[in-house]
């Protein structure tokens, strides 16, 4: 048996791949650069993160999806600040069927190569505002790639129950070294403390006491 994850080196992806890297046997890690203004620093986070884990990691480049992609997360347009956790600001940093994209490009690969499980980091908290974090999603794609794929690997996604803060509290267990992730979703500072996904990680650390890494993370 063995198994590929999805790697952005965020928060999520890092803590599935730790908790499920001896069971399942995690033997690659792929990366997509989309043009999303983060994907320098996720492209080094991943590539850190594999090594420290001692998995294959790859880069798929997908230039297309930025071209018809109108969100901030890869235009010109500022990343939402307020409003955070709505609708308004979901859509506002929505990549077009990103996880059902990625997710069958891993299993392209699954196919090819026999990998039986593919992973990747969906969580409650992005399964509130985002389709693509549910277990009803995770449920329906694993049944398509029984009839797309000749080698039928699953989706797993470890961490769906978990919030946040969870997320975190595994991290810890599990000796996950923090310092390595990366999830901000802008491109400037390694995290700029102030986008949703630095909010959600700063508020999650903080409620697991966690102020060393909040310094090493976003500087205070
Ligand atoms: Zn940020």
């Amino acid at each position: 048996m063995k198994s590929i994850i999805l790697l952005s080196g965020g928060l999520d992806s890092v803590v599935a791949l730790a908790a499920t890297k001896e069971k399942y046997n995690i033997q690659l890690g792929i990366t997509f650069d989309y043009g999303q203004k983060s994907a320098a620093k996720e492209i080094k986070a991943s590539e850190e993160i594999a090594k420290y884990y001692s998995v294959s990691h790859k880069v798929i480049k997908l230039d297309w999806l930025k071209e018809i992609t109108k969100t901030s997360l890869v235009s010109e347009s500022e990343l939402p600040t307020d409003n955070l956790g709505t609708k308004e600001s979901a859509e506002q940093v929505w990549v077009p069927n990103r996880n059902g994209l990625f997710l069958n490009i891993a299993a392209s690969f699954a196919d090819a190569d026999g990998y039986d499980y593919i992973i990747y980091g969906a969580n409650k908290d992005e399964g509130k505002t985002f389709p693509d974090n549910t277990e009803e999603f995770r449920e329906k794609v694993t049944k398509v790639f029984e009839s797309s794929t000749l080698h039928k690997p699953k989706v797993l996604a470890p961490l769906i129950n978990y919030s946040k803060s969870d997320i975190v509290r595994v991290a810890l267990d599990l000796g996950v070294p923090l310092e390595l992730i990366q999830s901000c979703y802008d491109s400037k500072v390694k995290h700029c403390g102030v986008c949703e996904s630095c909010r959600h990680l700063k508020n999650a650390l903080k409620e697991n006491h966690c102020e060393q890494y909040i310094e090493i993370l976003f500087g205070k």
